[in-house]
């Protein structure tokens, strides 16, 4: 009785601060300001002048809890508070987060909505979005948007707020959003992975606290499938849910487009031949310039975002591909590289099935490069099962880093590798050191009676390289060769490299 009465005093507070405090009013007070001066003259003009702001401050109708008002902070796109209001505003609102609940939802794989339509498609259906989730829960909760496609609810707690309703609401939210969407002519479906957190669940449930709950339940959840819902439990990983501000930059540059491959070539040493590309992040930052994957790999680990980034590169690479078979350009394959955290998403063998098809590309000219550790620790799991269906599929399998880890030959069958990566610490001087020499030379016996192929990296000069073609290593790739290019480069270094060949025919190939 008590909380409906409290909610029905919350709604008539909303109504009346919209109506004072709301751009409507603010047209209506010139007129009121000439009307009180006609009316009473210089003086109840100095009065409204004073008292009218003064009674709207004192009865609390211009503070509104953080909750909608002031541009700073807000999403520029939504125009919903952004991820620091929320915290105030939970912190404000719900006696330090005890008495709400919250709901984070994240649209599926708007990286890939972004490719397909483009900017300003996506920004159509992320205000669609909020006014659909804005339309569904009550006027006095909070919705907010955390990233490009991440809203947070905050239920206050004026009903009864359980596992059972918040279950329900969940559903809801889903519900709204899943219609279709309309885009020009076109009708779209989008689907959201929701998780939410409920104050009985945490130690401390202030509003941080509350938050971060929610977005590890949606971590969980997304790692699920698409649409999937997740309460938060106490055993779940904080990782996503701290504000981190590197991690928040670093999302949202992988949705603008600032993390894009570069492409550095592999060449065989028979015939001196581009045989493909290798595909490695890299950030172009608006300030720093380009930065290199060392740097921002950890982070993005650390913002959950891996997922992200390997369809990015994925969707990436497979167009440079489409790109170079359009002008004619012979690269045979492109190899990616998959993180351990990416083998262990159930979904990505779907997810590289369904782009490939896309694409249209054949498996075959998809390279997936595997660190060797990955495979040596992977037992009869999700990664193991991912990797060999893969494999089945006809992707090939390189092994990267090899030497480095401890992948037992019992692995290198199991998991249809297709070719070992030697490492770069094999490969340094082996022009001029016999103990280097004799490492490659075993590397590549065993290589040769397994019957898998061999590419060594990192090759920095030509006597490396004379010496890899003439120990009998496959293929070579590194600085020597070239380093890796923007795609809008690798056109000319591809004639350039033609035009090498015919002209210097021995120096690629094996003595
Ligand atoms: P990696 O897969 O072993 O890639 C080879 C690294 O060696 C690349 O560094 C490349 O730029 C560098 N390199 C190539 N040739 C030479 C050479 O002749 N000399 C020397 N000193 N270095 C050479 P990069 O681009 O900084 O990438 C570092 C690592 O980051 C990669 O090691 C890979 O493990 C990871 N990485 C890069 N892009 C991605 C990505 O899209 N997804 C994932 N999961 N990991 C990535
Ligand atoms: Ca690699
Ligand atoms: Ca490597």
């Amino acid at each position: 009785m008590a909380d409906r009465m409290t909610g029905r005093l919350a709604r008539l507070r909303g109504t009346l601060r919209a109506a004072l405090v709301g751009p409507q009013l603010a047209a209506f007070v010139p007129a009121l300001a000439l009307g009180v001066y006609w009316y009473g003259g210089e003086g109840l003009l100095l009065f409204f002048a004073l008292v009218f702001p003064a009674v709207l401050a004192l009865t609390g109708l211009l503070t509104d809890g953080g909750r909608r008002r002031g541009p700073a902070g807000r999403d520029p796109v939504t125009g919903l508070p952004g991820r620091d209001a929320t915290l105030r505003a939970m912190d404000r609102t719900g006696e330090g987060g005890a008495g709400l609940a919250c709901v984070v939802l994240e649209i599926d794989d708007l990286a890939s909505l972004r490719t397909r339509y483009g900017q300003d498609s996506v920004e159509r259906i992320l205000r669609q979005t909020a006014d659909r989730l804005r339309g569904t829960v009550r006027t006095h909760d909070l919705v907010a948007s955390l990233a490009p496609g991440r809203f947070a609810l905050v239920i206050d707690k004026t009903a009864r707020v359980d596992l059972e309703v918040m279950v329900q609401l969940c559903a809801r939210l889903q519900a709204a959003l899943g219609a279709p969407l309309s885009l020009d002519q076109a009708r779209l479906l989008i689907t959201a992975c929701a998780g939410f957190a409920l104050p009985g669940r945490l130690a401390d449930p202030n509003g941080a606290a509350l938050l971060a709950a929610a977005e590890a339940a949606l971590d969980e959840a997304q790692h699920c499938g698409p649409g999937a819902v997740r309460a938060y439990t106490a055993g779940m990983r904080l990782a996503t849910g701290t504000a981190d501000p590197a991690a928040v930059e670093v999302m949202r540059a992988l949705d603008e487009g600032q993390i894009l491959p570069w492409f550095q070539p592999q060449i065989s040493t028979d015939t001196g031949a581009l045989t493909g590309f290798e595909a490695l992040a890299r950030w172009n930052h608006p300030e720093k310039g380009f930065v290199q994957p060392g740097a921002f790999l950890p982070v993005i680990a650390r913002a959950g975002a891996g997922e992200r980034l390997g369809e990015v590169i994925l969707f990436k690479s497979l167009t440079a591909l489409r790109e170079w078979d359009k002008a004619g350009l012979d690269v045979p394959r492109v190899a990616v590289n998959l993180s351990a955290e990416e083998l262990r998403n159930p979904r990505l063998y779907d997810k590289i099935r369904w782009e490939l098809d896309r694409f249209d590309i054949d498996p075959g000219r998809l390279i997936l490069e595997i660190l060797e550790d990955v495979v040596a620790t992977a037992g009869d799991d999700t990664a193991t099962r991912t990797i060999a269906a893969l494999s089945r599929l006809g992707c090939r399998i390189d092994l990267d880093d090899f030497g480095t880890g401890h992948a037992s030959i019992t692995n290198i069958r199991r998991f249809g590798v297709h070719r070992i990566k030697i490492d770069r610490s094999f490969v340094t001087r082996v022009d001029s050191d016999r103990d280097q020499q004799s490492m490659i030379a075993a590397i590549l016996t065993m290589a040769e009676r397994l019957g898998v192929e061999t590419l060594a990296e990192g090759v920095e000069s030509v006597g490396e390289h004379t010496m890899l073609a003439q120990l009998g290593c496959g293929h070579v790739q590194g600085y020597s060769i070239a380093k890796p290019m923007p795609f809008e480069e690798t056109a000319a270094w591809i004639a350039a490299h033609c035009a090498r060949l015919a002209t210097l025919p021995s120096l690629a190939r094996r003595a």
